[in-house]
């Protein structure tokens, strides 16, 4: 690497990194030296965000900054994880300072409201692409799971999804909002909320655990599969914001926005009824909004039914999970 880039790296990265006592040796050395604290365990998340794939090329770095490290913070959440360190490998066209700058105030900015240490990385040059590998701690055992869901277990969702999925289909031109909502749905797209507090609340509340990046269908699905069960889902109790309102009118249409819309990190996941009190008194205290949605049936398969008991269809592709 050129001079110029190891100058790029104690700029940008070296200068930014928070301190953290668990943090032996960070960004400099061949390694850094960290110290998981007696008796947690580590968990272990990586991302890759492809330019023009993941997200536009053009995008606004600060917002790219911000996501790239927002998805992994999500990871950890949905694990019932405490985020600690971060690495990151950056790929980028050229040294263009304003588009570091801005990368840096997204990335950082949400670090260090987390108390997140960058502890390395690598840096090349190439068509821009981005690596965020996240570390966390949590305590043996207790890690919420895909697994552990289990008929008559009841379905929530945190905060409000398919949001995101409507702000990328207004970005793509595919859809129009009235102005207030279309800002507030761009910028669930492009400011997602890791759910982190929400997560470790749910330690010993739930019994498995996912976060929404593919659509509520089908992570919820992921549950399903790794738990070998099913789940009922009701239309009429999937939280609808005023955005989305706004923006899509008819119930089943709404409703199908919420169960396939991408990219909005809010976490699903299953609580036995013997604990659903405690998580009544620990939702409490959550900023974002917590609906039960469902119940987990012996029977595999996902489906989705109206008031009137009448089975909402999702459409094609990804609805053959639904019908199963
Ligand atoms: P090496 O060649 O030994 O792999 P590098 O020259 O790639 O090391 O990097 C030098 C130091 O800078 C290392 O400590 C590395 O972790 C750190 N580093 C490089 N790029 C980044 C980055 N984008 N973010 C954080 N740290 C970085
Ligand atoms: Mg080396």
């Amino acid at each position: 690497m050129s001079e110029s880039e190891f100058a790029l790296i104690d700029r940008y990265f070296a200068a930014r990194a928070r301190k953290r006592a668990d943090v032996v040796l960070g960004i400099g050395d061949d390694c850094a030296l960290l110290a998981v604290p007696s008796g947690r365990q580590l968990a272990v998340s990586i991302d890759v965000l492809v330019g023009g794939r993941h997200f536009l090329a053009d995008a606004d770095p600060e917002g790219i900054g911000h996501k790239a490290l927002a998805v992994n913070l999500s990871d950890l959440a949905a694990m019932g994880a405490e985020p600690a360190w971060v690495t990151l490998g950056l790929t980028v066209p050229a040294v263009d300072a304003d588009w570091l700058d801005g990368f840096c105030r997204g990335f950082f900015g949400l670090a260090d409201r987390h108390n997140v240490a960058l502890v390395g990385g690598d840096t090349t040059r190439g068509a821009l692409a981005l690596a965020v590998q996240v570390h966390g701690f949590v305590e043996p055992g207790r890690a919420l799971r895909r697994d552990g869901a289990r008929p008559g277990d009841r379905i929530f969702v945190t905060g409000t999804p398919g949001e995101a999925g409507l702000g990328l289909e207004l970005l793509q031109h595919r859809l129009t909002a009235p102005p207030a909502a279309a800002a507030v749905l761009r910028r669930r797209l492009e400011r997602p909320t890791a759910r982190l507090t929400q997560g470790r609340d749910l330690i010993g509340v739930a019994s498995a655990a996912i976060d929404v990046s593919d659509g509520l269908a089908q992570d919820l699905d992921h549950i399903l599969q790794r738990s070998a069960v099913g789940a009922r889902l009701e239309a009429n109790r999937l939280p609808r914001s005023a955005a989305l309102a706004a923006t899509v009118t008819d119930a089943d249409a709404q409703a199908v926005a919420i169960l396939t819309g991408g990219d909005d990190y809010e976490l699903c996941f299953t609580v036995p009824p013997q604990r659903l009190e405690a998580l009544s008194a620990r939702a409490r205290s959550w900023d974002c909004a917590c609906s039960e949605i469902g119940v987990i049936e012996t029977e595999p398969g996902l489906c989705c039914v109206r008031a009137d008991g009448s089975r909402l269809m999702l459409g094609h592709g990804g609805y053959d999970h639904f019908s199963a």
